[in-house]
Parts: structure tokens; C-alpha cells; sequence
């Protein structure tokens, strides 16, 4: 199950295409032309693109340099042309696969399954160790030391973002708007937290082990020397 963007100003292909994925569960966005799927996905990325490259708009490899320029998301070429030289050119524009239309309901569905697969596997990493730290984000779990911390949802989120960037210093800005989700708020509200996880790893701001205040800046999380 994905999140599919399908480019195509024809509509009867377009409904058909939208019909097909939608049946086999995947969820659909559509856009006609190409200011449209840049609009789209700046909006919110898709999983993938289906994008067809006889747009009203613009040229076809334009707007596969547009896409890239704005976003990693796998694209599917849809060309009317079975011309090797012309899809040479579309994969090398950064393309990842391309159907010549026209083309069955199963092998655009082969090729989508094909593309998020290779995608999916070059995902970034669902989980990380830092010193005697490991972060498990699939399982939402977090261990010290082999031992399981019970931690709360924010406490979670909070040590698996800090985690993730061991040795960066994150700012209190990008914790309140990444782990609480605001664009403002209140510096003790992460404090109180900072705290309350510092307790659980044992350790103290005086003291710290893993967790350190970089004063004025943010918070860095370092394994233990
Ligand atoms: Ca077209």
C-alpha cells in the first residue's frame, strides 16, 4: 500500500489509472498538468510518481529535473515513445523505471511494486546505537544497557530524535517543532522533559553521561567517554 501521484492530462487514462490503484488499495492523488504534480508534491510527498511525459505544460525530462530538484520520490515514466535513445535520456534525468504506453493495469502495478521495494530498502535506518543506547523506532522501544527504558511517548520521541543526530547539537527550536510538533512554545516544557529523561538514563545535568545542554544552543547527545 502506497501513496500514489498520477500525472496524466488524459482523463479517461487518468480515472483508469486512479481505478486500478485505488483497487488494489493504494491511496491516489491526481494532477493533469505538470505545475500541478510539482505543486503536489512540495505539498506532501507522495511515495511515488506515475507521471506521464506528454504534459500541456511543460516537456516531459523538464519535469523530471523540476521533480528532482525538490524531491527524492521514485518516479515512473509514462511515454507514449518506444524510443531507447528518448528513455536513455529519462533515466539518466533521474528517472527510476518507465512504462510504454500503452501499457496493462498489472505491469504498471509490477513496476510501482518494483520501484517501492528498491525505495524502501534505501530507506534510512529504523533504529541506532550509541554507546550503551539503542533506539528501536519500528518497535518504539529504547534500551540502556540491555535494559528496557519505560519511557513516555514524548520521552520517546524526544531521546530517538537526539539519538538519531548523536554528536549534533539540536537546537530547542527543532525539538519543540519535530518532537512537540509547535512552532513556539515554552523552553521549560522541554526542560521539565530533559529532566525527567535525564533521571531515566540515570544520570543528571550537573553529571551528564549522554545527554548534554549546550548552553544558550541546544541539547547534544554523546556517548559516554
Ligand atoms: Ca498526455
Amino acid at each position: 500500500m502506497a501513496n500514489v501521484l498520477v500525472v496524466e492530462d488524459d482523463q479517461f487514462v487518468r480515472s483508469a489509472l486512479i481505478r486500478e490503484l485505488s483497487e488494489r488499495s493504494h491511496t491516489v492523488r491526481s494532477a493533469s498538468t505538470a505545475l500541478d504534480a510539482l505543486r503536489e508534491v512540495s505539498q506532501s510527498a507522495p511515495d511515488v510518481v506515475v507521471l506521464d511525459l506528454g504534459l500541456p505544460d511543460l516537456d516531459g525530462a523538464e519535469v523530471l529535473k523540476m521533480l528532482r530538484a525538490i524531491s527524492d520520490v521514485p518516479v515512473v515514466v509514462a511515454t507514449a515513445r518506444d524510443d531507447e535513445t528518448e528513455i536513455v535520456r529519462l533515466l539518466n534525468a533521474g528517472a527510476d523505471d518507465y512504462l510504454v504506453k500503452p501499457f496493462s493495469p498489472e505491469h504498471l502495478i509490477a513496476r510501482l511494486t518494483a520501484v517501492l521495494r528498491r525505495s524502501r530498502q534505501a530507506a534510512p535506518p529504523r533504529a541506532c546505537e550509541v554507546g550503551g543506547l539503542r533506539v528501536d523506532l519500528e518497535a518504539r522501544e529504547a534500551y540502556l544497557d540491555e535494559a528496557r527504558l519505560d519511557l513516555t511517548r514524548r520521552e520517546f520521541d524526544l531521546l530517538a530524535h537526539l539519538a538519531f543526530r548523536a554528536g549534533q547539537v539540536v537546537s530547542r527550536r527543532e525539538l519543540l517543532a519535530e518532537v512537540w510538533r509547535q512552532s513556539y512554545g515554552d523552553d521549560q516544557t522541554i526542560d521539565v522533559h530533559l529532566s525527567w529523561l535525564r533521571r531515566k538514563l540515570g544520570e543528571t545535568a550537573s553529571r551528564p553521561r549522554y545527554l548534554h545542554t549546550v548552553r544558550g544552543v541546544g541539547v547534544k547527545l554523546l556517548a559516554p567517554e
